[in-house]
């Protein structure tokens, strides 16, 4: 069976994956889901001496079915290169009794590059495929990381525009940094007075809104998404979980066959949806760990079935799971629901409306394969100070939020299966809490100089990237209210 992208809403028409990439989310406002999880045909003994390009090449071609292979494995060379500062792309680090997959090693050290440092190869060829000459504008809210990965990403890139919305007060300043001093002139990045959700929200209205769209085609611009809802992000995040699980293989840590656990750190719910996705491939997974920080919406929900967004939205150290709505979940539910788009649309219309949504006791079921579970911002911290005491290993406060939730876990469990945890950026991103865990005594310096102190704890070199950002120029420092994202995005299009 041919492999097309439907509506988790119900759209009557199928799309081919280029046609999916490029709208990034369906017109009837669903997300998009393969007809059919394609499946690991080959036996992991055979898969286990690909490299990380191989690899992303043998799974993606499964989805991505209508590019031909040449372009194909040819913006998979273009995203895996260099740009990442480790040759292996993705090492598995073993350390008290779990094992890291770091995915920080890409240009804006946190796990958004392994999608990003790709999409925008794919965006072009997927345009080119389907005979579009408009000039494609990414429009994209972040919680911080998304942003960065995603103007590194499509800086430059002929035939597009991207354009940034960030929470002002909602990103570290490493992070707002990085942003703000992006070069390239079809980047815009824009401070918005609200949180991250606000900002989601304002860019779901601009691109559900039909006639500003019909307006944008007269002017020559085609709207996309850089967020996860696009299927060109979540595909790519499959790679590493498979990765991550061979080379376990490899290093004889488990035999081919033997299930793992997997530990995601939460927030839109798009990275922990791609190992859900490996695991329908056919990766032997037993348990996928869901980590929340203290906006432990997914937390509930997976305890209990009822979503409820109805709380305060409170700003963490792990700004980039501050998140009330997960967008991705969507996906899942539709999966639970039998892919019945009417359920979705009456759970999504519910949310909307009342603000919360509770499943089936038959969909309840169907999370058995999930433990939910969350860290408070004490316990972030000090389980970042007691894994640097034991084992010298520096984590952000991301990946602590995962490593938290599963000793949580194992607590409760005693269930030793070998587990991989994401770990999703890199301590340098998040100088001031990562230091702060360590000592108290660096709770006031400056992000900037607190580098510099990582690195002495570490033995590990500040990365490139981050080398002189505080002296970097600021280019962009607009800012704007929740209401004036649409006219913000039409002067910079000048329409
Ligand atoms: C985006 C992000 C997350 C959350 O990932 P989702 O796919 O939104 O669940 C976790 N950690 C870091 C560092 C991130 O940038």
């Amino acid at each position: 069976m041919d492999l097309l992208y439907k509506s988790t809403r119900g759209d009557k028409r199928s799309v081919s994956s280029a046609e999916a990439v490029v709208r990034g989310i369906a017109p009837d406002g669903g997300l998009y889901v393969p007809s059919v999880v394609p499946l690991l045909d080959k036996p992991f003994d055979k898969l286990v001496d690909m490299d990380y390009r191989e690899l992303a090449a043998y799974i993606m071609a499964k989805f991505f079915i209508d590019f031909p292979r040449d372009i194909l494995t040819e913006c998979i060379n273009n995203a895996y290169d260099s740009k990442y500062d480790d040759s292996r792309i993705v090492p598995v680090i073993e350390k008290a009794e779990a094992y890291f997959i770091e995915l920080f090693h890409g240009p804006t050290l946190a796990f958004k590059d392994m999608a990003l440092t790709f999409l925008p190869h794919l965006l072009k060829a997927a345009s080119r495929i389907m005979d579009i000459d408009k000039e494609i504008v990414i429009l994209t809210a972040t919680s911080g990381d998304t942003g960065k990965a995603a103007l590194e990403g499509f800086s430059g890139i002929e035939g597009t525009r991207i354009i940034v919305f960030y929470p002002k007060n909602g990103v570290s300043m490493v992070q707002e940094r990085q942003m703000t001093t992006q070069e390239g002139n079809n980047t815009h990045v824009i401070a918005i007075e609200g949180n991250f959700d606000d900002a989601q929200k304002g860019v779901k209205a601009i691109f559900g809104d039909k006639e500003y769209g019909d307006k944008l085609a007269g002017k020559g611009y085609i709207f996309s998404s850089a967020n996860s809802i696009n299927i060109g992000r979540l595909v790519p995040q499959i790679v590493y979980y498979v990765f991550s699980y061979l080379d376990l293989i490899k290093r004889s840590k488990i035999t081919a066959g033997e299930n793992i656990n997997i530990v995601v750190p939460t927030g839109n719910f798009g990275n922990i949806l791609a190992a859900y996705y490996s695991k329908k491939m056919g990766l032997p997974v037993n348990k996928l760990i869901c980590a929340s920080n203290i906006n432990n919406v997914l937390y509930d929900f997976i305890n209990t079935g009822i979503y409820d967004r109805k709380r305060k939205f409170i700003v963490t150290s792990s700004p980039a799971m501050d998140i009330l709505v997960s967008s991705n979940l969507e996906r899942l539910l539709y999966d639970l629901a039998g892919e019945d788009a009417k359920v979705i649309d009456r759970l999504t219309g519910e949310l909307a409306d009342k603000g919360e949504f509770e499943i089936t006791d038959e969909m309840k079921q169907g999370l058995s394969g999930f433990y939910g579970g969350f860290a408070t911002e004490e316990e972030t911290f000090s389980t970042i100070k007691d894994l640097y005491m034991k084992s010298g290993y520096l984590i952000d406060t991301h990946t602590s939020v995962g490593y938290t939730v599963y000793k949580k876990y194992v607590k409760d469990t005693a269930d030793n299966t070998p587990a991989v945890i994401a770990s999703t950026a890199s301590p340098f991103k998040f100088p001031g809490s990562v230091a702060e865990a360590i000592d108290e005594k660096y709770m006031d310096m400056d992000e900037f100089s607190l580098l510099e102190v990582l690195s002495g704890m570490s033995g590990i070199k500040i990365p490139g990237p981050l080398l002189g950002i505080e002296d970097k120029k600021v280019i962009h420092n607009k800012s704007c209210a929740i209401e004036e994202m649409k006219d913000v995005v039409s002067t910079i299009l000048g329409i």
